[in-house]
C-alpha cells in the first residue's frame, strides 16, 4: 500500500516517471496495480476517451499527428496511448509510425505512450482501459488510444473509448473490406483519409451508401446520431477542423444523453476482462495445474472431460477454503 501512496502522490504532482511506472504496472498486471487505481480512482473520469483505429496504411498515425495539433491549438491536453497488436510481423512498422510522432515528444501537453501486451483473454483491453484511467487520472484532456483493425481484441481495446473513428483511405483496405473487417461497426465517425488520391470521393459516397443501409445509431435514442463521413488529408492537416467540430459534434451528443450509463455499460465489459485474467491466472497459476491437464489426457478424457475436472475441482477448492 505504501508504494501505491507513493507512486498516487507523485502522479498527482504531474511527475511523468510515475505516470510511466503506473501504466507499466497496468500493462504488467502488476500486483500493486489495483491499490494505486484506488487512490487514482477518485480522479477518473473527466478525460475525453476518443479510440482510433482503421486497417494498416491507412493514415492513422498521421492523423493521430494531425488531430493532435488541432487540439494543442485549443490548448487541450493530450495524452496518446498506441496499442501494438503483439504479432512480431508489424512490430517494425509501427516502430516507423512512433518515430513520426517524435515531433509531438518535446510538447509538454503531449504524453505518448506505446503499449504491446501479449496477455490472452482480453489482457490488451484490460491493459489499455487501465493505462487511460491512469492518463486521466493525471489530468489529460483528451485520450487519444490508436490501435491497428486487426481483430477483436483491437476493437474491444477502441470501443472502450467514448468516441470511436475509424480512418480509412482509397485503395488497399477501401469500403468493402472495412465492412467485412466490420469497421463500419464500431465507427461513431468515419475518416476518408487521404482525400488528395483519386478514389477518395468515391470511397465517401459508398461508405454513406452503406451506412444509409444501416439503421441509424445508437441506443434507441432520439435523435439517433447519424455517423458521418469525414474526408481529410491528414498528411497535409486539411479537413481536420471538419473532424474535430465532428468530434465535438459526437461529445455534445452523448452528453444529452446518458454518458454515465454508456460508460458504465463498456466497464461492465472492463470488469469482465478483469474476473476472466483473475480466474485465469487462479486456475492456471495453481502448482501441477498443466500436469493434471497432460494426466487427464493421458487418460481417455476428451478436452471437455478434462476442462470439466479442472473446473470442478477449483470450484471445490474454493468452497472448501470457505470459513
Ligand atoms: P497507419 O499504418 O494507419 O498508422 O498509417 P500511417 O500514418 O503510417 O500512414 C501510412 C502512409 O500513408 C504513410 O506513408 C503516410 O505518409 C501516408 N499518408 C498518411 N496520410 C496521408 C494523406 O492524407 N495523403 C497521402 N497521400 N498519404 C498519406
Amino acid at each position: 500500500m505504501r508504494a501505491a501512496q507513493e507512486i498516487a502522490q507523485r502522479l498527482f504532482a504531474g511527475d511523468r516517471a510515475a505516470l510511466a511506472r503506473l501504466i507499466s504496472w497496468a500493462e504488467n498486471a502488476d500486483a500493486r496495480f489495483p491499490d494505486a487505481l484506488a487512490l487514482l480512482y477518485p480522479r477518473v473520469g473527466r478525460a475525453r476517451r476518443i479510440g482510433i483505429t482503421g486497417p494498416p496504411g491507412a493514415g492513422k498515425s498521421t492523423f493521430v499527428n494531425a488531430l493532435v495539433g488541432k487540439l494543442r491549438e485549443r490548448g487541450e491536453t493530450v495524452g496518446i496511448l498506441a496499442v501494438d497488436p503483439s504479432s512480431p510481423f508489424s512490430g517494425g512498422a509501427l516502430l516507423g509510425d512512433r518515430i513520426r510522432m517524435e515531433e509531438r515528444v518535446a510538447d509538454p501537453g503531449v504524453y505518448i505512450r506505446s503499449m504491446a501486451t501479449r496477455h490472452g483473454h482480453g489482457g490488451l483491453a484490460r491493459a489499455a482501459v487501465d493505462a487511460c484511467d491512469v492518463m486521466d487520472a493525471f489530468g489529460f484532456d483528451v485520450l487519444l488510444v490508436e490501435t491497428v483493425g486487426a481483430g477483436q481484441s483491437e476493437y474491444d481495446v477502441v470501443e472502450a473509448a467514448d468516441t470511436v473513428v475509424v480512418v480509412l483511405c482509397p485503395g488497399a483496405g477501401d469500403g468493402v473490406q472495412a465492412m467485412k473487417a466490420g469497421l463500419l461497426e464500431v465507427a461513431d465517425v468515419l475518416v476518408v483519409n487521404k482525400s488528395d488520391l483519386t478514389g477518395a470521393d468515391r470511397l465517401a459516397l459508398d461508405l454513406e451508401d452503406a451506412l444509409e443501409l444501416r439503421s441509424l445509431r445508437r441506443d434507441g435514442r432520439e435523435p439517433p446520431w447519424k455517423v458521418p463521413v469525414v474526408s481529410a488529408c491528414a498528411l497535409r492537416e486539411e479537413g481536420m477542423e471538419r473532424v474535430l467540430q465532428t468530434l465535438d459534434d459526437h461529445r455534445r451528443w452523448l452528453e444529452a444523453g446518458d454518458l454515465a450509463a454508456l460508460r458504465r455499460k463498456k466497464r461492465t465489459a472492463h470488469v469482465r476482462r478483469v474476473v476472466g485474467e483473475r480466474l485465469d491466472e487462479e486456475l492456471w497459476g495453481r502448482q501441477g495445474a498443466e500436469a493434471r491437464v497432460d494426466s487427464l489426457l493421458r487418460g481417455s478424457c476428451t478436452p471437455y472431460d478434462a476442462a470439466e475436472a479442472i473446473l470442478g475441482s477449483f470450484l471445490k477448492e474454493r468452497d472448501s477454503r470457505r470459513p
